[in-house]
């Protein structure tokens, strides 16, 4: 389990540190785009940040997954 370091290299694969990326979106920032969305999510996970994963699965949506991005 990475440690949500601010300055830790974004888990979701940019080049930024996670307080230039997908922090903002954990700290309540909406992502702009299904993409951004999908990093902010994964990131949440490698981070052990749940309660994100949680808040942005829709509930008409639960069966969410990564894999299935077309
Ligand atoms: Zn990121």
């Amino acid at each position: 389990m990475i440690k949500a370091s601010a300055n830790i290299p974004c888990p979701c694969g940019s080049s930024l540190k996670y307080k230039k990326c997908c922090r903002r979106y954990h700290q309540g920032a909406l992502a702009p785009d299904a993409l951004t969305l999908m990093k902010s999510r994964y990131s949440a996970y490698a981070t052990g940040n749940a309660d994100y994963i949680i808040k942005t699965t829709h509930p008409d949506n639960s069966d969410y997954s990564e894999e299935k991005q077309d």
